[in-house]
């Protein structure tokens, strides 16, 4: 049981997502708050920065499941402070660090939406975005060469010093970026200014990408267009960096190179076989056939081999499909009383434990209907939540029929 859960919710996460899940609401929160985006959430994104240091770091998960917020600001691992929230965004999409970046444009980030069947089956994007580059007509100066001059009011410094009296013989400097030039420490003459970029040395242009996703690429991967990005003059342009955001599929859930479906069959079909179809993410069509005489066990797990996804940069190899059964069983009363005897007769014998003989005193009791939401409920957080999700993060095991 944690003690507080608002870094938890901030990431949209319950309290016992595992690193994969924590990464991905992190992914995508960070992408949608981040300043380049949506300048007016900073705050915002500076809370999703924190919770996602904290809660992907182990050791500082474990404190403030334990103390909460109060215990990491204590700082239990020696006076901890928070990570810059652009470094962090930087170091998860790979936008390689401060000092990279001051020789360097800034890196573009997009998310691209893509189906499984996408993932499954390879496919070219072509994404429309809008990026600054350096203006043609000046060649990013700002205007007419030889028109651009050093800036009278900080003498080309970029910087304003202005000399404050707060005392008898004492004077304080207060340095602040030149208002006359912006701080590029130069300025054009309003009549040779360049009219294409207005002499701000870029213009905004069309750009169209096509982006290839391979065969077997994964939610959250990186597609890289190395010096793609904004460009600045004097600076090495970024990347733009494609991250792809898999949309859940209807039927399929994967897990690595694993496929997995849930199939609903009838309690008959559990037993005396069945056919079924399955269409493939590549819109074929499967038969499956459980043999008369098999008897499929609710929750069942079975596999086809090779069925699965295929596996990037091999992609003629492929990972399982596994279906895991359900078994429907038929309504009450679905038979009258009177054949249920002859039901009975064809069934495995009932295990005798103790006869009702020889207990000496028994009371009656109903057995009635059920709502285990109501008892859930209640129970959130505790032994039967948790181990509702233990075994779907070990991932289902799987036997080969
Ligand atoms: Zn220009
Ligand atoms: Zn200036």
């Amino acid at each position: 049981m944690v003690k507080e859960t608002a870094y938890y919710d901030v990431l949209g996460v319950k309290p016992d997502a595992n690193a994969d899940e924590l990464k991905k609401a992190y992914r995508k929160l960070a992408l949608k708050y981040h300043p380049d985006k949506n300048p007016n959430e900073g705050e915002k994104f500076k809370q999703i920065s924190q919770a996602y240091e904290v809660l992907s770091d182990s050791k500082k998960r474990e404190l403030y499941d334990r103390g909460g917020e109060q215990a990491i600001k204590d700082g239990g691992t020696g006076g901890s402070s928070f990570g810059s929230p652009m470094d962090i965004f930087d170091m998860f999409f790979g936008g390689g660090g401060r000092m990279h970046r001051e020789r360097r444009g800034k890196n573009v980030i997009h998310q691209l939406s893509v189906t499984l069947e996408d993932l499954y089956n390879g496919c070219t994007r072509k994404l429309a975005l809008q990026k600054n580059v350096i203006c043609e007509k000046c060649e990013g100066r700002g205007g007419r060469k030889g028109a651009v001059e050093c800036c009278p009011s900080c003498r080309g410094t970029g910087m304003q010093v202005r000399i404050h009296q707060i005392g008898p013989g004492m004077v304080q400097q207060i340095q602040s970026i030149c208002t006359g030039c912006h701080g590029q420490g130069q300025r054009i003459n309003p009549k040779d200014k360049c009219k294409t970029c207005n002499a701000r040395k870029i213009v905004r242009e069309k750009k169209i990408l096509e982006v290839n996703i391979d065969k077997g690429m994964k939610d959250g991967q990186k597609i890289t267009f190395a010096g793609e990005g904004d460009q600045e003059p004097g600076l090495e342009p970024g990347d733009i960096i494609i991250v792809l955001d898999q949309k859940e599929h209807p039927v399929y859930t994967r897990q690595e190179e694993d496929l997995l479906m849930q199939m609903d069959i009838q309690l008959v079909e559990s037993l005396c076989g069945f056919k079924k179809l399955i269409t493939t993410l590549d819109n074929r069509t499967l038969v499956i056939t459980s043999h008369p005489g098999q008897a499929i066990k609710p929750g069942e797990l079975k596999c086809l081999l090779n069925e699965g996804m295929p596996t990037y940069r091999r992609p003629y190899e492929k990972g399982r499909l596994i279906i895991q059964f359900k078994v429907v069983f038929p309504e009450e009363n679905f038979v009258p009383l009177d054949k249920l005897k002859q039901l009975e007769k064809l069934l495995p014998k009932r295990q005798k434990t103790e006869s009702i003989e020889d207990v000496e005193i028994m009371e009656e009791a109903d057995l009635e209907d059920c709502d285990m939401s109501q008892e859930r409920r209640r129970q959130y957080n505790g032994e039967a939540y948790h181990d509702d999700n233990d075994s779907r993060q070990r991932g289902v095991q799987c036997q080969t029929s």
